[in-house]
């Protein structure tokens, strides 16, 4: 027996995942006469940091009508093509982490298989130059995906460094054109219903109550909802992800094609890791580090040292820990963003995990309450298990960087890799050592392919390559890479550089 229909819903808070929510419902759902509410305190703001995407954001902005040149135009946008991990393995070494998929297979085996065996027969050091987005990362080139583009090669897989401030606001006038209400004050005071704990409302300072059937808590690491109100609980990472606290600060570029690099960097220092990130106007730079292994202001001496360009702001700090709630969804309240959890920046996943979220939120959204205002507990169930999990492959693919390297250089380095990995990563590790197969369920974000461009870059290399290698003669193995590898310089040869595309296409006032 169904009681009432749920059409209100309030989103507490307006950073990143606040808008991108209010963006997703009211294009969906507002249709369909969901009324939407959106609450945001300017005085307490955003965390202000989240700049680099990983490519499922296209999907979110294409499934909201954005023309992709307008939202870089308008996030001061520039294109990521890969990540560079620099000094990860060990001092002096550097890879890519590209996006997107290898070229297209024989229909024997797979890429990987084929340059394994080269390798092992010394035809072959580096995989770089058989793969289109590192060749093009490398040397700065990108073109939009051309439907009528013929190739042997897979396209090119991309997604952006934006401002996550100006994404917000381009999303809050998305969502308000849409009928989104926004109430600007501090909520004082979350009103639980006495029968069952439901959030009934949300008070504001002046007492204005803003009640509402379904809550998404929005509200930062602070969880003023799900936390604070309810009482859910965290399961901490700490122990498999120390680093706990990053200093940020950009920095001034002169625009040209070398600063405009079209992907990240990632660069390990004594004790974590310092990110670039190359927006149109600005670089972004980030030391995420481990407070128990540095000082903070050794940290931020490091970072402020290691700085393409002059700083634009005194460094800001932030602190955090790596974890989740033991619930996302906990009775009529669902957790998205830094109130759900958060796992350092490393492979971008923040703001994917936000529109992971709340697409299944939307796949998961009951029609009616129970018969006593309730939600059936089966919906909040299945969404807390299809998360859980997504973070928990997420974190164990980010503890890989961590635990496969070889450095020995400083106390936080050894730790990492003395540090016992969860036993899924280890079975991964394990089966990847034995047939160079990555053993992965076939819906998680990080492809094959990604887990190959890690497993080799943090040199975790299998004993032998899959048999089906061999059914080409050496000389037959020989022309088959050199035909790729020149398709791939073709291709790249007719890219114009990642800046004549920023200035061209989508370069903002
Ligand atoms: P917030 O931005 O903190 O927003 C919280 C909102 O709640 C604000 O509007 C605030 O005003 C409101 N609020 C809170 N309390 C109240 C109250 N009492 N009354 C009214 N309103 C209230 N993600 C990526 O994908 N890529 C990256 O490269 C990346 N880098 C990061 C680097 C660092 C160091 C950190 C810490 C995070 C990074 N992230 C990154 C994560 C990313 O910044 C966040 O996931 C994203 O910005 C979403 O934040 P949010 O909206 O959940 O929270």
């Amino acid at each position: 027996m169904t009681f009432a229909p749920l059409r209100d819903i309030v989103i507490v808070g307006g950073g990143t995942a606040g808008w991108m929510a209010a963006a997703l419902f009211s294009h969906i759902l507002g249709p369909g006469g969901h009324r939407i509410h959106l609450v945001e305190s300017e005085e307490i703001g955003t965390v202000g940091v989240g700049e680099a995407t990983i490519p499922p954001i296209a999907i979110f902005n294409r499934a909201l009508g954005l023309d992709e040149n307008d939202f870089l135009r308008q996030t001061q946008g520039t294109i990521k093509l890969a990540i560079e991990f620099v000094d990860w393995l060990r001092p002096g070494h550097r890879y890519l982490h590209s996006f997107g998929a290898f070229s297209r297979s024989l229909g024997l085996g797979h890429f990987q298989d084929f340059w394994l065996r080269a390798h092992r027969l010394g035809m072959t050091d580096d995989w770089e130059p058989y793969i289109l987005n590192s060749v093009a990362a490398r040397r700065g080139r990108f073109i939009q995906p051309d439907p009528r583009r013929q190739s042997p090669l897979e396209p090119l897989a991309h997604a952006f460094h934006i401002d996550a401030g100006l994404y917000a606001r381009y999303l809050r006038r998305f969502a308000e054109q849409r009928g989104v209400r926004r109430t600007e004050g501090k909520i004082v005071r979350t009103v639980l219903r006495a029968h069952d704990g439901f959030v009934d409302a949300v008070e504001m300072a002046d007492g204005t109550r803003i009640a509402g059937d379904l809550f998404i808590d929005c509200s930062g690491f602070r969880g003023l909802l799900i936390e604070q109100a309810l009482n859910t609980g965290f399961e901490d990472w700490t122990h498999w992800l120390p680093c706990d606290r990053a200093w940020a600060v950009p920095s001034a570029h002169d625009g040209s094609a070398a600063a405009l690099t079209p992907y990240t960097r990632s660069t390990a220092r004594p004790a974590g890791w310092q990110w670039r990130i190359p927006l149109q106007h600005r670089t972004g730079n980030g030391y995420v580090y481990s407070s128990r292994h540095v000082s903070d202001d050794e940290a931020a001496a490091t970072l402020m040292a290691n700085l393409d360009g002059e700083a634009l702001a005194e460094p800001r700090q932030l602190r955090f820990t790596a974890g989740r709630r033991r619930r996302f969804w906990n009775r009529n309240v669902v957790a998205v963003g830094l109130a759900s959890g958060f796992m350092e920046p490393l492979e971008s996943t923040s703001i994917h995990l936000v529109q992971s979220a709340i697409s299944r939120l939307i796949t998961l959204l009951p029609n009616h309450s129970l018969a006593n205002g309730g939600v059936d507990p089966a919906v909040a169930d299945e969404f807390n298990r299809a998360s859980a999990i997504e973070y928990e492959r997420i974190r164990d693919f980010i503890i890989l960087h961590y635990a496969a390297t070889e450095r020995a250089d400083s106390p936080f380095w050894r730790a990492c890799r003395d540090r016992p990995v969860p036993e899924e990563l280890a079975r991964r590790m394990r089966v990847f050592r034995a047939l160079g197969r990555v053993a992965r369920d076939h819906d998680e974000l990080f492809s094959e392919v990604s887990w190959l461009h890690v497993f080799l870059g943090q040199g975790v290399w299998p004993r032998d390559h899959h048999p089906l290698a061999d059914q080409l003669s050496e000389e037959d193995l020989h022309c088959f890479l050199d035909d790729i590898k020149a398709a791939v310089a073709r291709e790249v040869d007719a890219m114009p550089t990642h800046a004549d595309f920023i200035a061209h296409h989508c370069k903002a006032d």
